[in-house]
């Protein structure tokens, strides 16, 4: 049994009142771990330690230093790749193949901010002779990393990497439910002897978030998660005004022209809602199809929809894995209830799939609700399940209108080969990701995050790396002279 400890202040121990907390495989609902559950007052003390370090010797450290350190990560998450995929799956339920991906993306995060930390530099402006000006950049501080259960290690590292790449030091609270790759990511660190206190891992729930976002010894938190949790933490950063990065939900629109390439479109269409059975902040649920392709469209995706395999992420042919928790499991089915309710048609799923092997476990039939309308629930609240609900539309202008038409920005596609259409909707849609003929991709170089209710801030890119620095303008009179301006 994988056991889990906090790491605090460069030392490994259990949380203060010695609390743990049963983690649960989504497949079978086996328990897997006990990890560590930690409280306030064990928080209290990781921010102390990552105050202490960062106002310590860590300061010293040069850029050259810290992208040797994200290019050393880098390397264990390599060497360690198939380790953490397991304890991906084993923990979230996700494929092996899609876990695997994800630590191939992570070890690509770590380099890439390692470049761009090796490639910093500050400016010299422009001044009088005998003035130094300059623009530096500098670390923010103390840095606190809420992480959900969807990607655990991927979005840590999407907060690690620039956070310690900066100078930064970090407490780490990945979700309660999904804390194993990022335990394990921890006992990676530890072999890299870093000073006592500028990586700290907190395991537990939300009190633990809670307090980083209220401490007024954090600097910066930085929150991957759903609105209300990231409302509450947006309101106690106020304590102290301190930098906030949030990426929450979506509703994200994948809106297919009957111009489209239609192999491509049905295909993507299924990839955009059923990757990590659509447990994806930028999965693409909402499924927009021009009038005159409709009902082929439905009727294909109709067709693919029972031949999608469902089953434990381990298993080679599996093509979808379970929903993360009891809750999830609930919430979704609700959510299609509710669908059926407001008049959707069902077209497949709906259910847990039947069969012995599904009697335990978080399972969920793919679903397709067709006819739905844009007032409709469904069509408005982030379902975060393997959900496809499909409306009807009959203009660009009729699509553009009800896509934008939520409070939410992170994600969108379109498909036409009308390269004029593309670039007018690209550029029409709110949405912080645009995709044309594609679905999914994203990669370190390019900015990730949302418009509107989708978040605050930018990770990956430049801007990933910006949050996590203050900007200073350093000014150096060279030959001072009294000025004489007052009482001279
Ligand atoms: P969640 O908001 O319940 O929890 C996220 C994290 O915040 C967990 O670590 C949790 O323990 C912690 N937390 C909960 N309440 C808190 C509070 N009051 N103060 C501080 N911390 C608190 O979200 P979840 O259910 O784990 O994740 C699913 C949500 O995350 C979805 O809405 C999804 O869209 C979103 N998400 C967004 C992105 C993105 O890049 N925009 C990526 C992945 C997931």
């Amino acid at each position: 049994m994988i056991q889990t400890q906090l790491y605090i202040d460069g030392q490994w121990q259990s949380p203060i009142d010695h609390g743990t907390r049963a983690i649960v495989s989504p497949a079978d609902e086996s328990v897997i771990a006990q990890a560590a559950e930690a409280t306030r007052a064990d928080a209290r003390l990781a921010i102390a330690a990552a105050r202490k370090a960062f106002d310590g010797p860590w300061r010293q450290t040069t850029i050259r230093d810290r992208a040797r350190l994200l290019n050393k990560i880098a390397e264990l998450i390599d060497r360690d790749a198939e380790k953490l995929a397991h304890l991906e799956s084993l923990n979230t339920g996700k494929t092996l193949t899609e876990s695997r991906t994800d630590m191939g993306d992570i070890a690509a995060t770590f380099r890439y901010f390692a470049g761009l930390v090796a490639s910093e530099s500050g400016a010299v402006n422009e001044a009088p002779h005998h003035v130094i000006s300059r623009t530096l950049r500098e670390p923010v501080g103390v840095c606190g990393l809420i992480t959900p259960w969807n990607y655990p290690l991927l979005q840590a590292a999407w907060k690690i990497a620039p956070a310690l790449g900066a100078g930064n030091t970090v407490v780490i609270k990945p979700s309660n439910l999904t804390p194993l790759t990022t335990h394990h990511f921890t006992q990676l660190v530890a072999e890299l002897n870093l000073p006592p206190g500028v990586f700290n891992l907190v395991t537990g729930g939300a009190e633990v978030g809670a307090e980083l976002a209220e401490s007024l010894d954090v600097d910066l938190v930085s929150f991957t998660g759903g609105a209300y949790a990231g409302e509450s933490i947006m309101k106690a950063a106020t304590g102290n005004f301190k930098r906030i990065g949030l990426e929450l939900g979506g509703k994200n629109p994948n809106i297919v022209f009957a111009d489209a390439d239609l192999d491509a479109a049905v295909d993507y269409a299924l990839n955009a809602a059923f990757f990590h059975a659509g447990q994806v902040c930028s999965a693409g649920s909402r499924l927009m199809v021009e009038d005159s392709i409709y009902d082929a469209f439905i009727n294909r995706l109709a067709e693919r929809l029972p031949r999608i395999v469902i089953g434990n992420g381990f298993h080679g042919e599996t093509q979808m894995g379970p929903v993360q928790s009891a809750q999830q499991h609930e919430k979704i089915l609700g959510m299609v209830q509710a669908g059926i309710a407001e008049g959707a048609r069902l077209v497949h799923g709906g259910k847990r799939p039947a069969g012995d092997v599904y009697k335990k476990g978080y399972w969920l039939e793919p679903t397709l609700l067709a006819d739905v309308t844009a007032e409709m629930k469904i069509a408005k609240e982030e379902i975060f399940g393997p959900v496809i609900t499909a409306e009807r539309f009959r203009s660009e202008e009729e699509a553009l209108r009800a896509a934008n038409d939520t409070p939410y920005g992170l994600a969108a596609a379109v498909w036409t080969r009308d390269l004029d259409k593309a670039n007018r909707m690209s550029r029409a849609l709110r949405f912080g990701t645009v995709w044309v003929n594609d679905y999914h991709p994203y990669f370190p170089e390019a900015p990730w995050g949302g418009y509107k209710a989708s978040g605050i801030g930018r990770e990956l890119a430049r801007i990933g790396l910006d949050e996590y620095t203050e900007l200073k303008h350093s000014y150096i009179n060279l030959a001072p002279k009294a000025m004489g301006w007052f009482g001279a």
